[in-house]
């Protein structure tokens, strides 16, 4: 935790911009600055991402944005950051984004928000981190992969103790609450 209160990593789309999931991102950046913490994202100022952060700062919260240089146009660096932190690679980024947090949100996205939701997950049940890890199942968003990891359970390809590690709530505020309950 730094002199800034906690650091929330967020993980979201970067593609729609449908009102529903912009709102969705608006919210979760506006209650974490609520709840005194830093919202740690991919730096990007576009879709889901871009509502996180200006809700955040507009809350009065603090962001720091981590975005790999090549990315910087694509996804619209958020220059208005209170950090913004241009790394070389993905994997950089990632590395820093994951260490910079006390904890993870991560909500409905596509496979770059996937990527980035099972490697801290994993990194979680293996044992790497003991960060807690909140999943906002937003209007059943993730229903299908969430009924596709419980049927894996029963196979025995995924574990219990791996499920339980994922943290998974339908609302913002008990996403904040999810973060603090461990
Ligand atoms: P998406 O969910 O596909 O819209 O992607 C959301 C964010 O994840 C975007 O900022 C992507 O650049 C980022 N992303 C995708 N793959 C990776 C990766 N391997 N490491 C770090 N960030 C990634």
């Amino acid at each position: 935790m730094s002199a800034d209160g906690p650091a929330i990593c967020v993980y979201c789309a970067s593609g729609p911009v449908d009102e529903e999931y912009l709102r969705l991102a608006a919210d979760t950046g506006a209650a974490i600055a609520a709840a005194g913490a830093t919202v740690v994202s991919g730096g990007g100022n576009i879709s889901m991402m871009g509502s996180l952060v200006r809700a955040a700062r507009g809350a009065g919260g603090r962001t720091i944005g981590i975005i790999p240089e090549h990315l910087m146009a694509k996804e619209v660096a958020d220059l208005d950051s209170d950090e913004l932190i241009v790394t070389e690679t993905m994997r950089e980024r990632k590395r820093l984004m994951d260490e910079m947090a006390d904890g993870f949100i991560t909500l409905p996205g596509g496979i770059g928000t996937f990527e980035e939701l099972f490697e801290t997950w994993t990194g979680a049940y293996l044992g790497v981190h003991d960060k807690p890890i909140v999943m906002i199942n937003h209007d059943g968003f993730y229903d299908p992969l969430l009924g596709w990891l419980d049927d894996l359970r029963a196979r025995g390809f995924v574990s219990e103790s791996a499920l339980e590690r994922l943290i998974v709530v339908d609302t913002v505020a008990a996403a904040i609450d999810g973060l603090t309950r461990r």
